[in-house]
C-alpha cells in the first residue's frame, strides 16, 4: 500500500513556520494584510474566502474584506484594486475566482500590482516563473512543490507527467517542476494516448477536473501520485481526480482528497502574502 502524503501536516508546519516569521516582523514594526475582495455570493466562493480570513488570523496576517454585490460593475471593481494598490497598509490583494460573467477576469487580474499580486495570476507574475525570475507563484502548484520536498520525493532528473493545462495549475506546475531539474510532459485532453504517456512518469499530477479519471492503468508501479481534483460524489462525499483505492494499490506515494494538495493551497496564499512585504520593501 502507498505512503499518504499528508497534506494536512505539512501546510500546519508551513503556517506554523510563518506565524513565527510574522511575530519577528511584528515585534519589529512590520505588518503584513492582505486584503480579499469577493463579488457576489457564490457559496464555495464564501468557503474559500471564509478559510483564507481564518488562515490570516492564525498566522497573525492583518485581513480587509471586500464583499461586493453581484451588480458591481467592472469599473468599480477596477477602482478599488486601484485604491489598494495605492495603499501602503495593504501587502496582498486577491480577487475570489470566479467574478460573475459581466466582469473580464484577465483585466482584473493584470489591474492587480504585480507586487501586490499574492495570487501569481499576473501576467508578469507568469512570465518570470517562465524565465526562472524569482516572483509570485501559483498557490497550488507552490503548494505540491512543497509537499513533494518535504516528504523527501527527489524531482530532479524524474520524469514528471502533468495531467491539465490551465493556467492555475497545470501551466504553472509544469514549470515550477522544470524549475526542479525534473523532466516534464504536459498532457490535455487532446493528448494521444494518455494512459501511456502517464504511465512514463516518476511523478504523475492529475489536474484534469474529472472525478476519480485516473485509474491503476495510468500509473507506472511505484509512481508518486499528485491529485489535485475536488469533487463531491454522488453521496456528497470530497473525491480527487484520481480513483485513490484503486491507484494507492500500485503507486509508492499518494496525496489524498481531501487532506492533500487542498490544504497547501492556502498555505502557500499566506506564504506569498509574507513575501510580498519583502518585494514591496525593496
Ligand atoms: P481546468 O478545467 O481549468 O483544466 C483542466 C485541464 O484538464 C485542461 O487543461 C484540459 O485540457 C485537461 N483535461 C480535461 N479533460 C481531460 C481528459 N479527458 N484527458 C486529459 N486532459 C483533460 O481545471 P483546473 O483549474 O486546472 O483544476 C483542475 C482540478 O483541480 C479541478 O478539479 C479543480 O477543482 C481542482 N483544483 C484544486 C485546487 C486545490 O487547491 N486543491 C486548486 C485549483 C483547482
Amino acid at each position: 500500500m502507498a505512503r499518504m502524503i499528508d497534506g494536512k501536516a505539512i501546510s500546519a508546519q508551513i503556517k506554523d513556520e510563518l506565524k513565527e516569521k510574522v511575530a519577528a516582523m511584528k515585534a519589529e514594526g512590520v505588518e503584513v494584510t492582505l486584503a480579499v475582495i469577493q463579488v457576489g455570493s457564490d457559496p464555495a466562493s464564501s468557503v474559500y474566502v471564509g478559510n483564507k480570513k481564518k488562515a490570516c488570523g492564525y498566522i497573525g496576517i492583518g485581513s480587509l474584506a471586500y464583499e461586493l454585490p453581484e451588480e458591481t460593475s467592472e469599473q468599480e471593481l477596477l477602482d478599488l484594486i486601484e485604491e489598494l494598490n495605492g495603499r501602503k497598509d495593504v501587502n496582498g490583494i486577491l480577487v475570489q475566482l470566479p467574478l460573475p460573467k459581466h466582469i473580464d477576469e484577465d483585466k482584473v487580474i493584470a489591474a492587480i500590482h504585480p507586487d501586490k499580486d499574492v495570487d501569481g495570476f499576473h501576467p508578469q507574475s507568469v512570465g518570470k516563473l517562465c524565465i526562472g525570475q524569482p516572483g509570485f507563484v501559483s498557490c497550488t502548484p507552490a503548494g505540491i512543490i512543497q509537499l513533494l520536498k518535504r516528504s523527501g520525493i527527489e524531482i530532479a532528473g524524474k520524469e514528471c507527467v502533468v495531467i491539465g493545462r490551465s493556467n492555475i495549475v497545470g501551466k504553472p506546475m509544469a514549470l515550477l517542476l522544470l524549475r526542479e531539474n525534473g523532466t516534464v510532459t504536459v498532457s490535455h485532453s487532446k493528448t494521444e494516448n494518455l494512459k501511456e504517456v502517464a504511465r512514463r512518469a516518476d511523478i504523475l499530477v492529475a489536474a484534469v477536473g474529472r472525478p476519480k479519471m485516473i485509474t491503476r492503468d495510468y500509473v507506472k508501479e511505484g509512481a508518486v501520485v499528485i491529485d489535485v481534483g475536488i469533487h463531491r460524489n454522488e453521496n456528497n462525499k470530497l473525491c480527487g481526480d484520481v480513483d485513490f483505492e484503486d491507484v494507492a494499490s500500485v503507486c509508492s506515494a499518494i496525496t489524498p482528497v481531501p487532506g492533500g494538495v487542498g490544504p497547501m493551497t492556502i498555505a502557500m496564499l499566506m506564504n506569498n502574502c509574507v513575501e510580498s512585504v519583502k518585494l514591496q520593501a525593496k
